[in-house]
């Protein structure tokens, strides 16, 4: 049987060289060898035992924000935890418990519904939960790992585990959350007015869109700044705002962002990605470190 053949078991829920560029926010790449939807958690477990049986790759998509996929696609599973189990949210007095697969817009909304403060100022940011805590997103004004009290996730073998606040790492865009799957989240919160959280959420909004490149072109943040230095400033300095290969161009705004025109391929993207971390060595010596995920 050639390899993966058996994930064919998961008729229901499996679509077979399934295109990934319409679940990403660039729309670009190829297609995923397995791309599956599973509809529970027991569902979801069988399909992690069976791919680290068969020692097939998985990964796990949320909404693709901070995802490039190659043109040639990614080889193995995709899992989507898009799914209703996998995007309940409850609140219970201060915390709040969430199925990665919500959004974190949903998360900011039923916090702030239920007068609970913090998570406002990640207001803007796209995606689900799961990408926010692997990531570990936000900006300066904070980011959700300070809210982060337990994590429940599946072990390569499809077995659930709990991370609890203590075992888990979080540092600027990143965390130790290497697990397959990061299944549900549960966030300490404090109590606030739901007017001035509503206030904060609106300052936030208007200072995130603001460091956005404007544009209806789809743009993606690319590098990590590196320790006290500016990833925007060295690639400016560098003398590669605006250039454009293909379809992808730096942008004008913010040159650490690249703007993907209609016309743009994945490669299209990596050439350029790859032509802005040598020149940035060549010139000033500094190791650019991706954030953005190559599939
Ligand atoms: C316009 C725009 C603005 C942005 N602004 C910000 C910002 O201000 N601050 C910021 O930090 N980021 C920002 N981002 C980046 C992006 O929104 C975040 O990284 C977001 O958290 C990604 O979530 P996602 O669901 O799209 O994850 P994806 O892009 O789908 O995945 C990202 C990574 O997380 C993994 N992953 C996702 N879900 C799970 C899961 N359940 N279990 C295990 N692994 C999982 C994926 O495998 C992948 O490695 C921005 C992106 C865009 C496009």
């Amino acid at each position: 049987m050639p390899q993966g053949a058996e994930l064919a078991d998961f008729a229901d829920i499996v679509k077979r060289n399934e295109p990934l560029a319409p679940y990403t926010y660039l729309k670009l790449g190829g297609p995923a060898e397995w791309l599956l939807q599973p509809r529970s958690r027991e569902e979801l477990s069988a399909v992690v035992k069976r791919c680290f049986d068969l020692r097939l790759p998985l990964r796990i998509l949320g909404s693709g924000c901070n995802i490039l996929v190659r043109d040639e696609g990614v080889r193995g599973a995709v899992l989507r935890l898009h799914e209703p189990a996998f995007r309940q949210i409850a609140v219970e007095g201060k915390r709040l418990r969430a199925g990665t697969g919500a959004a974190v817009s949903a998360l900011i909304s039923a916090a702030a519904r239920h007068g609970l403060a913090g998570l406002e100022t990640l207001v803007g940011i796209p995606g689900t939960v799961g990408g926010a805590l692997r990531c570990n997103a936000g900006d300066r004004a904070g980011d959700i790992s300070q809210f982060v009290h337990q994590v429940e996730v599946f072990d390569s073998a499809g077995q659930a585990q709990v991370r609890e606040r203590d075992e888990l790492h979080f540092g600027y865009h990143s965390s130790n959350l290497d697990d397959p799957v990061i299944l549900a989240a549960e966030f300490r919160l404090e109590s606030d007015s739901p007017d001035a959280i509503v206030k904060r959420m609106r300052r936030a909004w208007i200072q995130r869109k603001a460091s956005q490149p404007l544009g209806y072109q789809p743009a993606c943040r690319v590098f990590r700044n590196p320790r006290a230095l500016s990833a925007a400033a060295l690639i400016e300095q560098a003398g590669l705002a605006r250039t454009r290969v293909g379809g992808a161009e730096v942008s004008e705004r913010d040159s650490n962002y690249v703007v993907i025109h209609p016309e743009a391929t994945a490669r299209d993207v990596l050439r350029l990605i790859d032509l802005m971390r040598s020149r940035v060595q060549e010139r000033f010596g500094v190791e650019l470190e991706m954030e953005l995920t190559i599939w």
